[in-house]
């Protein structure tokens, strides 16, 4: 069961030190508080990915692999549902 990393939305928290790890079941949601401070929590984002990928400037098929819709830019102000 891999770990996810959880930080508290506030960003700071003297119990788990701004940062929690918890094992999420595959059937289970992401948890809302952090369960030792009780703090809103968000998911953090894989750190362990490299800076120059996260950088990057993501491609539509990269958005549409994250689950983003995707806008192709058609002119001033108008955008079409790709
Ligand atoms: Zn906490």
């Amino acid at each position: 069961m891999p770990l996810q990393r959880f930080r508290p939305i506030s960003g700071r928290c003297k119990l788990c030190q701004g940062e929690v790890e918890l094992s999420i079941k595959h059937s289970e949601s992401l948890p809302k508080e952090c369960p030792k401070c009780g703090q809103e929590i968000e998911h953090c984002p894989n750190l362990s990915a490299p800076v120059a990928k996260v950088l990057k400037t993501p491609s539509p098929s990269d958005a549409k692999a994250a689950g983003f819709q995707v806008y192709k830019r058609l002119g001033k102000g108008e955008y079409e549902k790709q």
